[in-house]
């Protein structure tokens, strides 16, 4: 007998009859003999509908009463699969973040798991009732409701798995495993069986949004095994675990992609001690992530600064960029959001040269241009014109020899 956490994504219940789906299959599991804990996403749609509510009243939204908002969206969908549970015979419960509780810190939109208490769902588990715990919201220390970013269910579900020690989080999904890149967009990506953390880490840092990267984290942290698989088949997906001998050294194992960034340049900045400082302070002041910097030395004491941020992040990071330019007597601020960046992974990159210069290659033999590069020891990112991102992929998936046989 197992303790099993299991998430469905909003595909999984972006309905009345896939809710019962879900239901049925998690009854079944329970009979089988094994104790199951539910996590659920909003419908599919339905984040995005809330904010898009938001927007009408707020160009930008009150932080706490946008996550009042969001949280919502759970409180359905746990609610009905309760129901669905019991018509079905079996007894289940609904949990919202306050009520477990799902402790986390204050920011906003972006909170952070600080402690799960399991009393709660213990009790509920040695009753027989299955608990249904709504995804991707929590409370802070001042009783408010958090939310903690998009995809923020994958992180609740592993978050619960590893504080309840169950065995497994199985994070069901509309596709049925981990692929070598978007199978989206890219129909010769093929299924990976085994996949290291590490891998898995910088996979879904790098845009593969089939696990947000903080579930990675949590799981990584307290050796939680993850099965992401299909709500809707029965086929074993991909399991996500320590790296171990049975895996293959390959060079490159995969290619991501992340339409979510923007470019920021500060022309003719002046070139001394403390500059980067200036500009960069103020935006992490901000809890603005900024991803790649470039600096370019021109001719005399003026150097150019460029980096990246979310997208979403973006007209706040220009605003502050503006008033710090200033400040610093730089020439001018641009920004462009119509930037993606490509990336290829590969734990086997740390014992092999070259690989970065043959993704050059491959990007030139389609003609498309590098705008920004960055590297670490098992990733090579570049940013590109967004409207070559599929190319891109595809390209790179079969010039490194991922495309299925
Ligand atoms: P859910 O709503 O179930 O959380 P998401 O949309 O967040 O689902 O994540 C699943 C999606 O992730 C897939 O539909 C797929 O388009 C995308 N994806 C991106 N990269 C990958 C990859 N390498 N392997 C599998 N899916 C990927
Ligand atoms: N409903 C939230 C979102 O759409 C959380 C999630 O689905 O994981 O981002
Ligand atoms: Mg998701």
């Amino acid at each position: 007998m197992a303790l099993v956490v299991q998430k469905y994504g909003g595909t999984s219940v972006a309905n009345c009859n896939r809710i019962k789906r879900v239901a049925e299959r998690v009854i079944a599991r329970k009979e089988e003999g094994d104790d199951v804990v539910v996590v659920l996403s909003a419908m599919a749609g339905q984040t995005n509908y809330l904010i898009d509510l938001a927007l009408e009243m707020q160009a930008h939204p009150d932080p706490r009463e946008l996550d009042v908002l969001l949280s919502t969206g759970e409180q359905v969908t746990i609610a009905l699969f309760s129901m669905a549970v019991k018509e079905m015979g079996q007894d289940a419960r609904s949990f919202l973040g306050y009520q477990v509780p799902v402790e986390t810190d204050s920011a906003h939109s972006k909170a952070r798991i600080q402690n799960i208490p399991t009393s709660k769902l213990q009790e509920a588990i040695s009753k027989g009732i299955i608990p249904v715990v709504a995804g991707f919201q929590g409370v802070s220390s001042t009783g408010d409701i958090t939310t903690l970013g998009r995809g923020g269910s994958d992180t609740t579900a592993v978050a619960v798995a590893v504080s309840l020690d169950a065995d497994v989080c199985e994070i069901y999904t509309d596709v049925d495993g981990v692929y070598t890149t978007d199978p989206n967009i890219c129909p010769s990506a093929r299924k990976i069986e085994r996949i290291s953390y590490e891998e898995m880490l910088e996979m879904a840092s790098l845009g593969a949004k089939v696990l947000e990267i903080r579930s990675v984290e949590f799981a990584m942290r307290y050796g939680m095994p993850i099965h992401v698989r299909s709500s809707f088949t029965g086929t074993p997906g991909t399991m996500v675990v320590k790296e171990d001998e049975l895996m293959e050294d390959v060079l490159v194992s995969s290619v991501t992609y992340s339409r979510d960034e923007a470019r920021i340049t500060i022309k003719k900045v002046p070139d001394r001690p403390g500059i980067a400082a200036m500009i960069f302070n103020p935006i992490s002041d901000a809890n603005i992530i900024v991803d790649m910097i470039i600096q370019n030395t021109r001719a005399g004491d003026l150097t150019d600064m460029t980096f990246t941020v979310p997208k979403g992040d973006f007209d706040q990071a220009m605003s502050i960029v503006e008033k710090t330019a200033e400040k610093i007597g730089a020439e001018s601020v641009a920004g462009d959001k119509n930037i993606a960046k490509v990336s290829i992974i590969g734990v086997g990159m740390r014992n092999h040269a070259g690989i970065a210069s043959r993704m050059f290659d491959i990007l030139a033999r389609h003609n498309v241009n590098i705008l920004m590069i960055s590297t670490s020891e098992i990733k090579v990112s570049c940013i590109i014109d967004e409207k070559y991102t599929e190319l891109a992929v595809r390209a790179l998936h079969e010039g490194f020899g991922l495309d299925k046989k």
